[in-house]
């Protein structure tokens, strides 16, 4: 049985104030049960002093991005080095957001999930279709290539360190959900491709994170899919009642 994640991404919102003040509020109205991880991703700005908001309790921090070289002449960026000096567990590598509004590729998404790795980083790896792509009945190409390529090169103690977020990018921010069935199906994809790809144990022990318009609403019917271990929100982990109310889903 896979433990079930709950990750807030909070994308480029809040300042280090309220990013503070929501972590602590967090921690004050929610206590962790020990069955389930809960992750909050803050912009860069916050990490440090959300980092010792949440000292000596459950939450964890993650980063939203990073870059996938050690050091150097790389203007505005941030290595994983730098992200687990500011506290970080996890970082997000792959969001759709990244891959196209920031013209991030599969060959690059592979340099920093194995740059995170190597910064002692655990990968939240994102992967998820267009409209275009799944009404055109790619889909599952789609996402094959997404793993295969993202994934080119990492052994199968590195998948021991990954959690992958099925976010389909027609559902991200948009208020449109997958159906339960929808997305368990591509989930169950997913874990096949890893148990043929590395071994039916690493599979079986993947966390596979479903992310696109989940709500206090949504969430249990998703986590009722047998191969959904948890959720990557976007919107709803702004505030913290809602974020509350899908951590105890
Ligand atoms: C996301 O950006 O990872 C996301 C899932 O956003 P939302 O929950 O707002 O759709």
């Amino acid at each position: 049985m896979v433990r079930p994640i709950i990750a807030g991404n909070w994308k480029m919102n809040k300042t280090v104030a309220e990013s503070v003040d929501f972590a602590e509020r967090l921690r004050s109205a929610y206590e962790t049960p020990a069955d389930r991880e809960v992750i909050i991703a803050p912009p860069f700005t916050a990490l440090r002093s959300v980092a010792e908001a949440i000292r000596g309790s459950s939450i964890i921090l993650s980063a939203q991005n990073l870059h996938e070289a050690e050091k150097g002449a790389y203007t505005g960026e941030i290595s994983g080095a730098m992200l687990r000096e500011a506290g970080c567990t996890y970082v997000i590598v792959g969001h759709s957001e990244r891959r196209t509004l920031f013209g991030e590729g599969d060959d690059r998404i592979n340099l920093k999930l194995r740059s995170a790795l190597t910064a002692g980083l655990m990968p939240i790896f994102c992967v998820g279709e267009s409209l275009r792509e799944r009404e055109e009945g790619t889909m599952e190409t789609v996402i094959e290539r997404q793993l295969k390529e993202g994934l080119n090169n990492l052994t199968a103690d590195d998948i021991g360190l990954v959690v992958i977020a099925y976010e389909p990018v027609w559902a991200i921010g948009t208020g449109k959900t997958a159906s339960p069935d929808q997305a368990g199906e591509v989930h169950r994809l997913i874990r096949e491709w890893i148990a043929r790809r590395y071994d039916p144990k690493r599979a079986a022990n993947l966390a596979i994170l479903y992310g696109g318009s989940v709500t206090p609403k949504n969430i249990a019917e998703l986590m009722a899919q047998p191969d959904i271990n948890g959720a990557l929100v976007g919107g709803a982990s702004l505030e913290v009642d809602s974020f509350v109310r899908i951590i105890g889903y």
